[in-house]
């Protein structure tokens, strides 16, 4: 086997310097390399030492002899390919080398660029390569063309970036062609479009706008400060973000168009840092932010509907209270129409009795004066409680004793609810203060009490209790209360009692059981609405048969205290108590009648003794006695006597004189001792009332 060495001109022709030495060229058609002309072996030491891949093809069917270079671009066939004829080495392309052969072969070249071809170089695997290809033909020794050199450069890598490069740049184009917001650069100080997409050109009217700049390009928005802010994105590096910002436009028709527009001029930066340009990308927003205008001005209007209905039905609501408070009035009025007449008929009674007395010519009026004004007087009373229950107050809370209150109302309530019912009030010691507003608490027992009416018909008991409450958690957490002290007013009646039922509806406004024309329906609501109000609750316990109890809890206040009114004492004054007993001890008969029918009319119970010796019989017996109510003068036995021997009987007996005499008269005479209680005849009714309540109150 020959070795390069043994050939000078292969010397330094690297490995295919080795295979051409070690190859058996005798049995080619170039015959064995001793043979070889000058020219070839010069040739062939010439393309052994080139970098550039080349192939020489020799004689007609392409003897092929390569550099180390073109290994590379043989792939997988080297080092078969050498020395084989290149149609056979190069299959998948022999018509194309054919063609080359034959050029070359009659003295032409040939010259290709990115040229594309499929190759099998690699174990049959298509591989698709980029070349540039240059052939010249190799002269023999007598000038004609004996060979092919083809000088070959793969540049598939190049070709793939490049492709990658145009995709990638195809990709761009369609996305700025195609984006649905508008896009656009802007460069130099003067703001020249160097791009700008179809949205953007659309946005503009179909304007020409690339190389323009933007006052150029945009003469209309040049006064609506949009390069003023194109100027300052650029001096200051910020970038712009602009929300719903109208714009107006021209059209291709010549109008002005307004358009509202989402957009940022965003500065983009060089390496360096300086700012080249400016990125322009929006949004044209009209649609959205006409619906959104068009929505607003319909809620505004739906808001306007809402506020009007509201009014409307607080209207409406208003107007029920007032019926409804109509109707409670109403309810009272048959009863006060009653009194009123039971009223007159005694003054006129007594003023009849007096003009037939006159007429017969006798003397004795007091009776019947006294009388008459005993029932002027009650009749004002009234009034004055009917014109203090009308007033028309909103709703003011204060500081509240709801024991006073009651007691103020019970009169009321007494002549309302009629003889058939028998009122009682049960007020704890020490109640705690509420604020709440009395005409309403008013009106709530009121309306408690009416309906408690209502339910016993055939008569009963209506029992009012105010008692010191605590609220505990469950109890609180099971009716939105705060937990704590309240003060609570129970109204109980006898009554007929209600359904689970009708227990669960009470409240609702407008339910009623009662026929029409006689419930509205709105009376439990209006306690409900109004404790509520107060910070409050309002709960209903009832049984068929049994009766019923509404109890209202209000918050214990503790601020400060109620300012004491001067009505509802003076009313208090004149509040009696059946299980309070007065014993009357009076010899004149009219007077003691008076008083008698005076302390009855204020709600005691009067026991009367028409002289010391008959009360003192009275004591004896098993009748209870609260308070002794005694003439000072009488014939037996002075009052201050009669009262000594009763409270030896009946300790704690209290006691209330009255006298004709002056105060100074009676006790300089040593009759009673100062400080002693005293009523001086004669005494109106509120008198009475007010001493008669102070002395059993323990006020005196
Ligand atoms: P109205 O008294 O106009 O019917 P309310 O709101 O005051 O309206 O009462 C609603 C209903 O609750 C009454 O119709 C009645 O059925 C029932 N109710 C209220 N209080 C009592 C009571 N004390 N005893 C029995 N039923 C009552
Ligand atoms: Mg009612």
């Amino acid at each position: 086997m020959q070795q390069s060495k043994d050939y000078p001109f292969l010397s330094g022709g690297g490995e295919a310097a080795s295979i051409i030495a070690g190859f058996g060229w005798a049995s080619t058609p170039l015959g064995p390399i001793e043979g070889w002309p000058g020219g070839l072996k010069t040739t062939i030491a010439l393309i052994l030492r080139s970098p550039v891949p080349i192939v020489t093809l020799w004689g007609t069917d392409g003897i092929m002899i390569y550099n180390d270079a073109y290994s590379a671009i043989a792939g997988g066939r080297h080092p078969a390919l050498f020395g084989s004829k290149v149609r056979e080495g190069w299959p998948e392309v022999a018509d194309f080398k054919d063609n080359i052969m034959a050029i070359g072969l009659a003295g032409g070249t040939l010259a290709y660029r990115d040229l594309p071809l499929t190759l099998y170089r690699n174990g049959g695997k298509p591989e698709r390569v980029w070349l540039n290809l240059d052939y010249s033909p190799l002269l023999g020794d007598d000038g004609t063309p004996v060979g092919v050199m083809a000088i070959v450069v793969e540049i598939t890598d190049r070709i793939r970036v490049e492709r990658a490069l145009d995709a990638e740049r195809e990709g761009l184009k369609r996305m700025f062609d195609q984006a649905p917001g508008f896009i656009a650069m802007v460069e130099g100080p003067d703001h020249r479009f160097t791009m700008a997409n179809p949205a953007y050109r659309t946005l503009s009217g179909g304007r020409l706008l690339v190389g323009l700049t933007v006052a150029e390009a945009l003469p209309e928005v040049v006064e609506q400060g949009f390069i003023g802010l194109l100027d300052e994105v650029r001096d200051t590096g910020e970038p712009h973000v602009g929300e719903r910002t109208p714009i107006n436009l021209l059209q291709e028709d010549g109008t002005l168009e307004k358009r509202y527009l989402d957009f940022v001029y965003q500065p983009i930066r060089a390496d360096d840092g300086t700012i080249t340009a400016t990125f322009i990308q929006g949004h044209d927003v009209t649609e959205q932010h006409q619906t959104e205008v068009a929505l607003q001005a319909l809620n505004n209007t739906l808001e306007q509907r809402v506020i009007a209905e509201v009014y409307a039905r607080s209207k409406v609501e208003e107007q029920l209270r007032q019926i409804h408070k109509m109707e409670a009035v109403g309810q009272l009025t048959g009863g006060i129409a009653h009194d009123f007449n039971n009223m007159l008929a005694v003054i006129s009674g007594a003023l009849n009795l007096l003009k037939r007395k006159r007429a017969r010519g006798e003397t004795d009026f007091d009776r019947f004066i006294d009388a008459a004004l005993e029932g002027a007087q009650r009749a004002a009373t009234l009034t004055q409680r009917l014109l203090a229950f009308s007033r028309q107050q909103p709703l003011a809370p204060e500081p509240l004793v709801v024991n006073r209150l009651v007691a103020s109302m019970s009169e009321l309530l007494t002549r309302t609810l009629g003889e058939h019912i028998n009122i009682e009030t049960v007020l704890a010691a020490g109640l705690w203060q509420v604020r709440a507003d009395p005409a309403q608490l008013e009106n709530a027992v009121l309306n408690l009490a009416v309906n408690a009416r209502d339910a016993m018909p055939e008569g009963g008991r209506l029992t009012i209790e105010t008692q010191n409450a605590f609220v505990d958690e469950a109890f609180a957490a099971e009716f939105a209360l705060a937990s704590g002290q309240y003060v609570l007013l129970a109204v109980t009646d006898s009554g007929s009692g209600m359904t689970p039922e009708v227990i669960a509806r009470a409240f609702d406004p407008f339910f009623t059981t009662k026929g029409v024309g006689r419930g509205t329906g709105l009376g439990l609501s209006q306690v409900y609405g109004f404790v509520r109000q107060s910070g409050g609750h309002v709960k209903i316990q009832s049984g068929i048969g049994v009766g019923t109890t509404v109890r209202i809890y209000l918050p214990r206040h503790h601020g400060e205290s109620e300012v004491p009114a001067a009505k509802p004492l003076a009313a208090a004054a004149r509040q009696g108590n059946n299980s309070e007993v007065i014993l009357v001890v009076e010899d004149d008969s009219r007077v003691r009648t008076l008083s008698v029918e005076s302390l009855r009319e204020l709600g005691y119970t009067v026991i009367e003794a028409g002289s010391p010796r008959a009360a003192l019989a009275v004591v004896d017996g098993p009748e209870t006695v609260t308070l002794l109510f005694t003439d000072v003068v009488m014939p037996e036995m002075s009052g201050r006597e009669l009262a000594d021997l009763a409270q030896v009987k009946r300790p704690g007996l209290k006691v209330l004189y009255t006298t004709g005499y002056t105060r100074n008269a009676i006790v300089h005479n040593g009759m009673l001792d100062p400080g002693t209680s005293l009523l001086a005849k004669p005494f109106s009714i509120e008198e009475l009332a007010r001493k008669v309540r102070q002395l059993l109150d323990g006020a005196v």
